[in-house]
């Protein structure tokens, strides 16, 4: 394995038992590089690898829908390792406090993480590095080039972060090799003896575990269950048969909602239960025309690795401090311009505006867990154009973002918002009300691009 995508956090003495990988961002037992790098120090030390997952409560704002596609996933997880004799503990509470208490319990040699450049997750990785005084080691298993190595500071757009990414793809984007089963306790040294079996996630317990009032019961609408069928082999499926019938017309058709021309990997691509690594070797080998192809790989890999670059490098990735000066300075020197209409959170949350494309949009987010990629730009810059404030718009796009989108929480969305609200990674634009030089966008503008009368119509029957 490529060693730059390796960081000692801690240095430590190891210990004589199992590695443990402290599994958080990337919920999957195939492709996955932290997991091969725990298996490779637990192979050379002569011990096994164990997984372990802490559930925190009310994660970000995650509501019922995001919890009950994780722990599905997590279930398919459960399942791929106890193949390969590797024993998965599930924990509940904060993983700061949960993580070096079963370290101590097994006497666990060397602890491995995944990474995540959110501010919840590096809190966490502090909290636990105080607690343990073993090896710690943190591997970037997200993104294809690892978000440290891409580029050593905040990019200030695409076109200044593609060319970086793209010279070190030939570095970072190459085959996984294959995940080697744990030993029989028995044959493994008595320091690792076999752990008390953790319980199984079940599937009734899974109804224990998730928030409680049931979204449909509250709305009436669907949990987003009936559209993402959770786990890894559910992934593979949803990105062949993107590569299949999809891809090919991914160029022409990926700005028309009322297409269902995207790949639909987000949620899975968001809780690692399929890794981009895996969906761009794929793309490579595919007979699709090169412009699709092209386009295709700058979201999942130019886009989404930038947005982790926004995230890591910006610790205001989620407030107005993290805009660019020009934008912080326009959007101040219109802050006080009359807008024609201000929401309530209410109101926006029930799809209740006098704008038909943005009802639809907003609908299309509580029934289906996911908003096409061209609305959520729409979606997010009238948020801004509706709101007293850039401050209160970009507080609710974040809280409306994390809490229907299957996708939510992510440093695409914190993103994606900054993008809309706030003119990160964009440029200046023709100066007008409320939005200053940030980019505007427009019903009629709409109107030119695609069948904006099919899409509304289309969610507005739900
Ligand atoms: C206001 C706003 C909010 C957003 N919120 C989220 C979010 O919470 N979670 C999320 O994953 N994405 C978010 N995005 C980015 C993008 O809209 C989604 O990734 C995309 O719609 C997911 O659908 P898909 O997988 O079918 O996309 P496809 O077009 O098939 O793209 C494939 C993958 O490329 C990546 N990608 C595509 N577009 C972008 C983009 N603009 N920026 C970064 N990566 C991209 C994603 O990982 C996506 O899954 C947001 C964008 C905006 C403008």
């Amino acid at each position: 394995m490529n060693p730059a995508r390796i960081r000692t956090i801690l240095s430590g003495r190891p210990g004589s038992g199992p590695v443990v990988y402290w599994m958080s961002r990337d919920q999957r037992v195939e492709d996955n590089w932290a997991l091969l790098f725990a298996r490779t120090i637990a192979l050379d030390a002569d011990v096994p690898v164990f997984v372990v997952f802490c559930l925190t409560d009310g994660f970000l704002g995650a509501i019922r829908r995001q919890y009950e596609f994780m722990l599905r996933g997590l279930q398919e997880v459960e399942a791929a390792l106890d193949r390969k004799n590797i024993p998965f503990f599930f924990l509940r509470g904060n993983p700061g406090e949960k993580i070096p208490g079963l370290i101590e319990r097994y006497e666990i040699g060397t602890l491995v993480t995944d990474f995540s450049p959110l501010r919840i997750k590096r809190i966490w990785t502090e909290k636990v590095s105080s607690g343990v005084k073993i090896p710690f080691f943190e591997v970037d298993a997200h993104n294809v080039v690892p978000c440290w190595e891409a580029s050593k500071k905040q990019e200030y757009a695409a076109r200044t972060f593609r060319p970086k990414l793209l010279s070190l793809l030939p570095e970072f984007l190459t085959e996984y090799p294959e995940l080697e089963a744990n030993p029989e306790f028995s044959e493994i040294s008595s320091k690792s003896r076999e752990p008390e079996k953790s319980p199984e996630i079940r599937k009734k317990e899974i109804e224990d575990l998730l928030p409680e009032k049931p979204l449909e019961e509250k709305t009436n609408f669907s949990s987003g269950r009936e559209i993402f069928e959770a786990g890894e082999t559910a992934a593979r499926k949803v990105m062949n048969e993107f590569l299949t019938d999809k891809l090919d017309s991914y160029y022409t058709l990926r700005n028309d909602p009322a297409k269902d021309a995207l790949s639909n990997l987000s949620p899975y691509l968001h809780f690692g239960q399929i890794s981009a690594q895996r969906v761009a070797l794929k793309i490579e080998n595919t007979k699709a025309n090169q412009e699709s192809r092209e386009a295709f790989l700058d979201e999942l890999l130019v886009r989404k690795e930038l947005a982790d670059n926004f995230c890591y490098y910006n610790p205001f990735y989620d407030s107005f401090n993290g805009f660019p000066e020009w934008a912080k300075k326009s959007l101040n020197a219109h802050r006080h311009d009359l807008r024609s209409h201000v929401y309530t959170l209410e109101e926006l949350e029930a799809g209740k505006t006098h704008d038909p494309l943005w009802n639809a949009s907003q609908i299309e987010l509580l029934h289906t867990g996911k908003m096409h990629s061209y609305m959520r730009m729409y979606w997010a810059k009238k948020i801004l154009e509706w709101s007293e404030s850039p401050e209160k718009a970009l507080e609710t796009a974040i809280y409306l973002n994390d809490k229907y989108e299957m996708d939510g929480r992510d440093p695409n969305g914190y993103t994606g918002i900054a993008w809309s609200i706030g003119g990160v990674h964009d440029r200046p634009w023709q100066e007008r009300d409320i939005f200053g030089k940030i980019r505007y966008m427009s019903y009629e503008g709409s109107k030119r691009k695609f069948d904006v009368k099919f899409y509304i119509a289309k969610y507005s029957v739900l």
